[in-house]
């Protein structure tokens, strides 16, 4: 399985937690760099030309910022310059604030089939802290425009002021529009963002709280029915991120755009972050390409752990022992007796046991001192 990840870096104002590639004020630049990435995908076409892709991911950024005619042009030049699986599940990321009926029916048009929406919080005064551009009433329209559609919400965990009974009216807001998965993330303040001053101050709820009000999200999504598979995922049976999975099953991928990320043939590389440079060297057939590394057989190994160890399924011994020639209880076990109470194998899968899934960064670090 392989995927296609497209990095859309507009948005219409910068949110005060966001550290991802994203310019609030070059939105003018959209049409130019559209052409750049679709030119960029025709100079990969024949490097490519063996693979079937079974995703396209169209993130950002905020992809649904731009004009719509562009991201009808993006998936026909996915379709032009590359193999597409019959079914293949194909994503665009949206922000409430920036979506129409009429938009959502084009997307819809061109064989778009999966939509995922940042809510981040229904309570409107937290959004504005936290310099999103939407309501929550905004976010209503734009899920019932998805109304019937296979759709997944992201929410935030972590937020100035933020109660458990918040959490709760996010998560339900989000589960009774019909969303299908769920994405709840702990809010990460980033030196060098507007919020990192606010955790600097003491105003954000430190780890023990954040820990509390994640547990009680997730008690909150079983409730409604959804499965956690991965440590920040949970859906309904059947609503896995197909695109997301690939990333954790160490799959192929292709990535296009400013800093956009691949791993090919064991190759993992990242395009430039300077939207001037990428206009450069896509404009003089050259691959924006700023850091490329092959990786050995030690570091696949500790990122296929890394990676599967995230998920609620775990890491397949019998797939890894066969890609490594190796004996995995032999190999790492020394990691395997130090963790033992937080470790169980299940059907062939060894994985950290679902309560202890949060805190997997320090069981994961001790495979690799092996
Ligand atoms: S919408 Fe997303 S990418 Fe854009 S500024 Fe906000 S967090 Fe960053």
């Amino acid at each position: 399985m392989a995927g296609i990840y497209v990095h859309i870096p507009f948005c219409r104002q910068k949110c005060r937690y966001c550290d991802f590639t994203s310019f609030p004020d070059k939105l003018g630049f959209a049409e130019s760099y559209m052409t750049c990435v679709y030119h960029e995908m025709a100079m990969r076409q024949e490097e490519l030309k063996d693979y079937v892709f079974d995703t396209l991911y169209i993130g950002g950024g905020t992809p649904s910022i731009i004009d719509e005619s562009y991201i009808a042009m993006l998936v026909a030049a996915a379709k032009k310059y590359f193999k597409l699986s019959d079914n293949a599940e194909i994503t665009i990321e949206m922000n409430p604030g920036t979506v129409s009926k009429e938009k959502i029916e084009l997307y819809k048009k061109v064989g778009i089939n999966r939509f995922s929406v940042g809510l981040q919080t229904a309570i409107d005064s937290q959004l504005e802290e936290l310099g999103r551009c939407h309501t929550l009433n905004q976010f209503v329209t734009c899920a019932k425009y998805l109304s019937g559609e296979n759709f997944s919400v992201d929410i935030m965990i972590g937020l100035k002021g933020q109660t458990k009974d918040d959490i709760s009216k996010s998560i339900q807001v989000a589960s009774s529009f019909g969303a299908s998965h769920i994405s709840m993330y702990a809010l990460t303040p980033e030196d060098g963002t507007p919020i990192y001053s606010d955790y600097l101050n003491g105003e954000l709820p430190d780890g023990d709280e954040v820990a509390s009000m994640y547990d009680f999200g997730v008690q909150k999504l079983k409730e409604l029915g959804f499965e956690r598979y991965e440590v920040s995922n949970f859906c309904k049976r059947g609503k896995e991120s197909r695109h997301n999975l690939n990333y954790w099953n160490r799959g192929e991928y292709i990535g296009f755009g400013v800093s956009a990320s691949s791993h090919i043939k064991d190759v993992r590389f990242t395009n430039t972050f300077d939207l001037d440079e990428y206009f450069k060297c896509v404009m003089t057939n050259h691959f924006p390409v700023v850091n490329s590394e092959k990786v050995e057989r030690q570091g696949a190994m500790e990122e296929s752990i890394m990676l599967a160890m995230r998920t609620a399924k775990g890491l397949n011994l019998a797939k890894f022992e066969k890609s490594f020639n190796c004996n995995f209880r032999t190999e790492y076990a020394a990691a395997l007796e130090k963790n033992a109470e937080f470790l169980e194998e299940v059907e062939g899968f060894l994985r950290i046991k679902p309560e202890y899934l949060y805190v997997q960064n320090s069981i994961i670090c001790d495979f690799f001192n092996e």
